[in-house]
């Protein structure tokens, strides 16, 4: 069975953004960019499935710039077998990648498609439940764990106030929560090692998939800053701010 993994390249969660000053955007200009960091899991699952002897092949596929190619190596780095770059300038959409990946499901067949439960860039939260229904099979969104059968799995779900349990018919689409597992550090060897395995690079076109955008976006902004806290002497005073002025309570 064939694991096939989306990777985004995303700025680094570690970087603090700037709203561009016509609002335009958010400014990336030599900003370190780094892997999705749900998509890291989502790899790591994968990996950590293949060990087990439960899959043959672990196929990283990033949508973007000549740029991914180094999410892609992390990514061979961290133990995919081989990836693949679908090269575009263009900003694509949820859709775009999720019409993307299922253009690679019809051409890898894989048995499982992990992703990670949103991008920390645009935090749409909709790539795999998109490519679920377009590839008609079942999705378990949010995973925390990960149990792989014969011809299903079943996936345990973070759900409001408690974990809910799944099993889904193989071929499948996961998304991974945060508490899934704690991605592996990438060591020296293994990039060594990554540097020879396969990359491949197609473009969208090749697959039959238009990126074309379906929706403009209107404005970024920066949240409202926040007023400087004041210092209350008692906790009636405290109580009476509470009430009177913030009327919270
Ligand atoms: P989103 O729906 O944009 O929040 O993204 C959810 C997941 O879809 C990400 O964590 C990735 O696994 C995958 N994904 C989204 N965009 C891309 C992309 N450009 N290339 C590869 N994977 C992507």
């Amino acid at each position: 069975m064939k694991i096939l993994v989306a990777v985004k390249r995303v700025v680094d969660y570690n970087v603090k953004i700037r709203v561009k000053s016509d609002q335009s955007g958010v400014d990336i200009a030599n900003l370190k960019m780094s892997m999705n960091p749900f998509d890291e899991i989502a790899l790591e699952e994968a990996v950590r499935i293949r060990e087990k002897g439960l899959a043959t092949e672990v196929i990283a596929v990033s949508c973007g710039p000549t740029q991914c190619q180094e999410t892609l190596r992390t990514a061979m780095a961290i133990g995919a077998d081989r990836g693949i770059l679908v090269e575009t300038s263009a900003d694509v959409e949820p859709l775009g990648v999720a019409k993307i990946l299922k253009a690679l499901m019809d051409k890898e067949q894989p048995g499982l498609v992990i992703l990670g439960k949103q991008a920390i860039d645009d935090d749409c939260n909709q790539t795999g439940q998109m490519l679920a229904a377009l590839a008609q099979c079942g999705q378990a969104t949010f995973a925390y764990k990960v149990d792989i059968g014969a011809d299903h799995v079943n996936v345990v779900r973070e759900i409001d106030g408690g974990l809910e349990t799944l099993s889904l018919k193989l071929p499948a689409i996961i998304t991974t929560d945060l508490r899934l597992n704690e991605p592996r550090y990438v060591t020296l060897p293994n990039i060594m090692k990554a540097k020879k395995k396969s990359l491949e690079t197609i473009t969208p076109e090749t697959l039959g998939v238009d990126v074309t955008p379906r929706i403009k976006m209107l404005k970024v902004c920066d949240p409202p800053t926040r007023t400087a806290g004041t210092k209350v002497a008692d906790v009636t005073a405290l109580m009476d701010k509470l009430k009177n002025e913030a009327k919270v309570i």
